[in-house]
């Protein structure tokens, strides 16, 4: 990981840069930022930095021997700490450091929630006391590739207070050519006698131009203003961002499907003339008989997907600002969609959408599903 693949936070690369150029690296550090800021991938790409012998440009060259190892972050001088949750057979991460570099390679801005969950189903988890005397144990020896030894601590503040302990000599006074990275978006609950031994990095949210620069090229379908949108609304977070991002790109695809549902569900009711509500009926049946042949999976997401948009729709209705996960082209079209949602059929109309995804789960003919969910939604579309 180079400094080029962190988002924004140009200021404390260039910071950490002239550190390391200038030999000023202090022995124990503490990264620290909101979740999504680039805590962890910011510790890895200084690690990377500070272990390559051919910067290039102010960053690691990316090809050389140690750049390479970094690459799968198996080099032999850098070691990790984080939280696991107890195994039958071991408290210490090696354990699961296969699993933890493939997470953080496949997402380096991955969460500490992310990672518990793919681990176990637990909510919590734990630096045990073990794992300090690991961590002693692997820094007292000779560096392999005879630089710095180096050591990233994810989640300090989950570390069992006997271990904690056991490490604050480690930090105050480390081995020759050792450096402890720490790093966390909860440094209110490190301890403070840890806190007090490292000199604080702290990473601030990531700037909108930023953000922004990373959303274009990462979801090339968002207009400009969906991209400046998700942008304020993240906060900084490149976790948030991202979500908003990706709700944004599977709405899309589902949005026009369901305006359109919904018009023809309350034209068939709605129009003057019997000519334009025939015409409505066969529009409705047409649809039913076009996502009939899609696949099961595309139809359940696009069922998920009407639920979540008749359950903003409602809150609009009910004049509540809580619309985080609105697209602008969603809003536009919940401005005069929500008065047919409200108190008197919202639980219908939620259940008509419940009931067809059941129906297609069991196997159900869709086109049977859909055309029966249009006619259900036909007598619930009402102004209140
Ligand atoms: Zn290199």
């Amino acid at each position: 990981m180079k400094f080029a693949d962190i988002i924004g936070q140009e200021d404390v690369k260039q910071r950490l840069r002239l550190a390391a150029d200038q030999g000023r690296v202090p022995h124990a550090m503490l990264f620290t930022g909101i979740e999504g800021s680039g805590t962890l991938p910011l510790a890895i790409a200084f690690a990377q930095y500070l272990l390559c012998h051919h910067h290039i440009d102010g960053d690691s060259c990316g090809t050389c021997p140690s750049c390479l190892k970094f690459e799968k972050l198996a080099h032999p001088d850098l070691h990790f700490a984080f939280p696991i949750v107890r195994t039958s057979t071991s408290t210490v991460c090696d354990t699961l450091l296969p699993q933890f570099r493939e997470c953080v390679l496949a997402d380096p801005y991955i969460s500490s929630t992310q990672w518990l969950d793919t681990i176990s189903e637990s909510k919590q988890g734990t630096i045990y006391a073990n794992e300090s005397d690991e961590i002693l144990r692997k820094l007292m020896l000779k560096s392999f590739e005879g630089d710095l030894k180096i050591l990233i601590l994810w989640q300090p503040e989950k570390m069992h207070p006997t271990g904690a302990n056991k490490l604050l000599k480690l930090i105050e006074e480390p081995p020759a050519g050792t450096i402890l990275l720490l790093v966390s978006n909860d440094p209110e609950h490190v301890l403070g006698t840890i806190v007090s031994r490292t000199q604080r990095i702290h990473l601030p949210p990531v700037s909108v131009d930023s953000m922004s620069e990373m959303l274009r090229g990462r979801y090339p379908t968002l207009t400009e203003e969906e991209v400046r949108f998700a942008s304020r609304l993240a906060r900084g977070s490149v976790i948030t961002a991202r979500e908003i991002a990706e709700t944004n790109e599977s709405s899309r695809r589902y949005f026009d499907d369901f305006a359109f549902l919904m018009r023809t569900a309350w034209g068939i009711r709605y129009f003057k003339t019997q000519d334009k509500k025939a015409q409505a009926l066969l529009q409705l049946r047409q649809f039913a008989e076009t996502i009939g042949k899609t696949s099961r999976d595309n139809q359940q997401a696009f069922l998920s997907y009407a639920q979540r948009l008749l359950r903003e729709n409602f809150i609009y209705n009910l004049q509540e600002q809580r619309l985080r996960y609105l697209a602008s082209f969603e809003q536009e079209f919940s401005s005069k969609f929500s008065p047919y949602i409200h108190e008197s059929n919202v639980l219908g109309i939620m259940q008509c959408f419940s009931d067809a995804q059941r129906d297609i789960a069991q196997n159900v003919q869709s086109t049977l599903v859909f055309c029966d969910l249009g006619l259900r939604l036909i007598l619930l579309l009402k102004p209140e």
